[in-house]
């Protein structure tokens, strides 16, 4: 139960963030007419707004509150770390004791020869620094030219320049300039938009096949790294065909082109796994950024790890002034490190990967159940990452017209019933903590079948069949 009486001056509040928030990624004129939700307080797997009421948290606070809210541990490490030193910076040699711990921690569950960290802010700042590791390798090792790097579109990796940049979610690329210059995106391995008629097997080969020749068009000489997330996350839970990430792994290194798995999202259980690149996908990437459920979102803090074979070249050659000049003051904030070391201590504790191994093929079939509905177009997903496409046309698998707004009206009639998704145009996508029970799931997937029926009525009249 919440432990507060939710005294909130809610009329105050909604005008102050009117006023003076700046809300990322929601059209800038609609926060002046919408109620904002406010959210007050988190339990478990459910959240409760300043109005008191409960809600299931399918989106996880942003898929990252992997532990679930409101643990006491989490908040008894932070305050400890905050007394008894709460910064300083990694510059130069210099260490903190949770920091260094963590660093150790993370390489023993990661795959290959990971053994090197790189803290960040985020998930943005690590695949920025990632990206920026490769180009700075590459210039170490004499290959100048080999500076061009392979993404997919639909791929969301973060918000700096560089990052957005590899990015490829159609919507959000005409808002602000890119760097077009050295980044290339192949299609998104969506097999749900797969060519009519075409086998799975198939539009396998030919996204596998996008790659390789997207590395030979441009001399794989040039070609420094792809990047890929092992699922596309917010691009709408795309669940790339069977064997993909191994078999596009595999001709990276025919090429000598770096992998780069960015686990921001599938990374600390939300697949099963504390990253799910070798245990789901068989790939060992030279590279792995993650963040979000590194913390399961109490404090800030991203990571990329670098394998050993990359970086002992680095090492070899001391006093050359080998000095990767990447950094921020809040890398390896010893209060973000400490709470990531106890947030693994309660994921290995509590069977954290289990209870997902367990209950995320359940929350996937649940969600199945509702396929019968005719605006259901695809339930696609994996464990605690699942997507609902929403169609205008079952057949033809068309896109409902943007002006019916279908997942936002979902999202609303949810909502007062108890229930938070995460509505992106006609999708609708779910990634709950990790610890949400299978009773939850229930509650929730009622919730959600009721108010997409209501939906679809309603768009019946707006000539919806
Ligand atoms: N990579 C992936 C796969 C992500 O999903 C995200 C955020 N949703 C990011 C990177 C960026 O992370 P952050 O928002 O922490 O900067």
């Amino acid at each position: 139960m919440p432990n507060s009486n939710f005294a909130y001056d809610i009329a105050d509040l909604t005008a102050k963030d009117r006023d003076h928030m700046i809300h990322p990624w929601v059209d800038l004129g609609t926060v002046q007419s919408r109620e904002p939700l406010i959210v007050a307080q988190g339990e478990g797997a459910c959240i409760y707004n300043v109005q008191g009421q409960r809600m299931i948290d399918g989106i996880g606070g942003m898929w990252c509150v992997n532990i679930g809210y409101g643990r006491e541990e989490m908040a008894q490490a932070i305050a400890d770390q905050a007394r008894k030193l709460c910064y300083f910076s990694p510059f130069g040699i210099i260490g903190t004791p949770p920091s260094i711990e963590l660093a150790e921690r993370l390489t023993r569950h990661a795959p290959g020869d990971l053994k090197h960290v790189f803290f960040t802010t985020g998930g943005s700042t690590a695949v920025d620094s990632a990206l920026r590791f490769v180009h700075f390798y590459n210039n170490f090792k004499g290959r100048p030219n080999k500076k061009q790097i392979i993404t997919r579109e639909y791929a969301y990796h973060g918000s700096t320049l560089l990052s957005a940049s590899v990015s490829g979610k159609p919507a959000d690329r005409g808002r602000m300039d890119l760097i077009t210059s050295f980044i290339h995106h192949l299609p998104a391995p969506n097999p749900y938009r797969r060519p009519d008629g075409m086998s799975l097997e198939s539009y396998g080969d030919q996204v596998v096949g996008d790659l390789e020749r997207k590395i030979l068009e441009l001399g794989p000489e040039n070609v420094a790294c792809f990047i890929a997330e092992p699922l596309l996350a917010s691009g709408g839970v795309i669940v790339p065909p069977p064997g993909y990430q191994r078999r596009t792994w595999e001709i990276c290194r025919k090429y000598d082109v770096l992998y780069i798995s960015d686990e921001v999202v599938t990374g600390f259980g939300r697949l099963g796994h504390i990253f799910a690149s070798e245990p789901v996908f068989g790939i060992q990437p030279d590279i792995i950024t993650c963040a979000k459920g590194l913390t399961s979102g109490y404090v800030p803090l991203g990571a990329f790890l670098v394998s050993d074979r990359l970086y002992s070249e680095l090492t070899e050659t001391a006093g050359k002034g080998q000095s990767f000049s990447n950094g921020y003051t809040y890398s390896a904030h010893p209060v973000a490190c400490a709470a990531a070391l106890t947030n693994l201590d309660i994921i290995e504790r509590d069977d954290i990967c289990g209870h997902v191994q367990r209950v995320g093929p359940y929350f996937h079939q649940q969600l199945e159940t509702l396929t019968d509905l005719d605006m259901v177009g695809d339930v696609r997903g994996s464990h605690f990452m699942v997507c609902i496409e929403c169609t205008a046309d079952k057949k033809t698998k068309a896109v409902p017209p943007a002006e019916w707004d279908v997942a936002r009206r979902i999202f609303e009639k949810c909502m007062p019933r108890g229930l938070l998704i995460r509505p992106m145009g006609h999708l609708i996508v779910f990634s709950p903590t990790l610890v949400i029970s299978r009773a939850q799931i229930d509650e929730a997937v009622a919730i959600l079948r009721a108010c997409m029926s209501e939906v679809q009525d309603d768009l019946r009249r707006d000539g919806f069949k």
